[in-house]
């Protein structure tokens, strides 16, 4: 099991990841490259933003890495 994840083409590490965006960005500004996007918040304050697939893989890596043996009820 990988300590790294790729979003945005940049490996980030999984413990450093805060919390991942229920929903895609929308801002309504034309010229924001960020929309349709989920933020991944970083511990630091630094956001990173993931496309689609990114924020799935994400979601299933992080379960994957924490999520074990916590099945009870
Ligand atoms: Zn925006």
């Amino acid at each position: 099991m990988s300590a790294f994840c790729t979003i945005d083409d940049k490996h980030i590490l999984l413990y450093r990841i805060v919390w991942v965006s229920a929903l895609p960005h929308f801002c309504g500004s034309e010229d924001c490259e960020q929309e349709g996007k989920y933020e991944v918040h970083l511990e630091n304050g630094d956001a990173v933003w993931a496309a689609q697939e990114e924020r799935d893989e994400v979601l299933v890596t992080l379960e994957a890495t924490y999520g074990d043996d916590e099945q009870s009820e």
